[in-house]
């Protein structure tokens, strides 16, 4: 496993949801989706309404089941959580639907992975607050409509792309969260530290924030591994050096990379001298899926420039030779 995944590792999840945000004043970062969250979610409140469906998109670990649950609490009901790949007959959205109350969240993870099915039971309720089904077989068969409570689906997906265009329509509000920054994350992780009653010094908390790859599931992570590295080798504070000193153990560099972002870089440079190559070609070089590469390792080493997108394919930037102390191509001057 790697140890700078965005996604969450075996036993983390319980570990996370003590340290997570409960409500919109604790969410750091993501100025502009709390400013309108806090706008919206006002407005449905002072009107007594349900909030409108709300897709929120990014990649793993930014945020989106905690915003989801921040929702539920700000607007004072309960949220029942599912996911896209979990609904596999449409029974089995009609049972989650069925047991809303007024107001309620829905909150579907990984949305774009519903099947077709699934997704048709799920236009009329969110159009209409209306289940149609199908009850009974063959000639006997008849179509029934079950009324449902004003309800919020909250729906989350890694990119707003992999949903159909007339689900995304149906989303009055959407989102998008971003990379955090140097000084979000570092805020992320003192506060974390004094969830956790740790002792973490500034400079501590900015070293653990710099190779946390702007996803805050990483940085709590990173914490995690450097206070026990605190706890043995030091005395317990997470200095600047600590955590230097525990994430180089750990084989994070200074920004963020891992085995994985090496491998990918490296063979983009190597193999294929800086690209452009095609997604499809890289992911059979390095041994890993498409869609890894798009949805893990691509996206922060995009935004951080250090590969780009064309539509020829892939391509690696000077920062990328520079990183690495390659001799720069000749396509980008002396
Ligand atoms: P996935 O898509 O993989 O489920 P996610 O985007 O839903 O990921 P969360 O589970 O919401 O990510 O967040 C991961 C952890 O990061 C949370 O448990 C929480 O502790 C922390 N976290 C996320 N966003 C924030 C934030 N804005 N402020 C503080 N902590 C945060």
């Amino acid at each position: 496993d790697r140890f700078v995944a965005p996604t969450p590792q075996l036993g983390e999840e319980k570990q996370d949801r003590a340290i997570r945000p409960r409500m919109l004043d604790d969410y750091i970062g993501q100025p502009h989706v709390r400013e309108q969250m806090e706008i919206f979610i006002g407005a449905a409140k002072g009107r007594g309404e349900a909030l409108d469906h709300t897709l929120v998109f990014g990649p793993p670990g930014l945020g989106k089941t905690t915003l989801a649950n921040i929702i539920a609490e700000e607007m004072g009901v309960q949220i029942k959580s599912t996911s896209g790949p979990v609904l596999e007959r449409a029974g089995d959205l009609a049972a989650i639907l069925t047991s809303l109350e007024e107001g309620d969240v829905l909150f579907i993870d990984e949305i774009h992975r519903m099947s077709p099915a699934v997704e048709e039971v799920l236009y009329p309720a969110m159009e209409d607050y209306q289940l149609d089904i199908m009850v009974g077989e063959g000639p006997a068969a008849r179509s029934m409509k079950i009324e449902l409570p004003p309800f919020t689906l909250v729906g989350a997906t890694t990119r707003a792309g992999l949903l159909t265009s007339p689900l995304r329509d149906r989303f009055g509000i959407v989102q998008r969260l971003e990379f955090y920054n140097i000084h979000d994350l570092s805020s992320i992780v003192s506060r974390s530290g004094r969830l956790m009653e740790l002792e973490v010094e500034e400079e501590g908390a900015q070293e653990v924030a710099r190779r946390a790859r702007g996803t805050p599931r990483i940085a709590n992570r990173l914490l995690r591994r450097v206070r026990d590295y605190a706890q043995v080798k030091a005395d317990g504070r997470v200095t600047k050096e600590v955590a230097d000193l525990a994430l180089n153990m750990l084989n994070v560099d200074a920004q963020g990379f891992d085995h994985m972002d090496r491998r990918l870089l490296l063979t983009l440079m190597e193999k294929y001298d800086g690209g452009p190559a095609g997604v499809e070609s890289l992911a059979a070089s390095i041994g890993e899926e498409r869609d890894t590469i798009e949805d893990v390792l691509e996206p922060y080493l995009m935004q951080q420039g250090y590969i780009t997108r064309t539509p020829r394919g892939r391509t690696a930037t000077k920062l990328a030779y520079l990183h690495f102390g390659i001799d720069l191509p000749a396509r980008f001057g002396s």
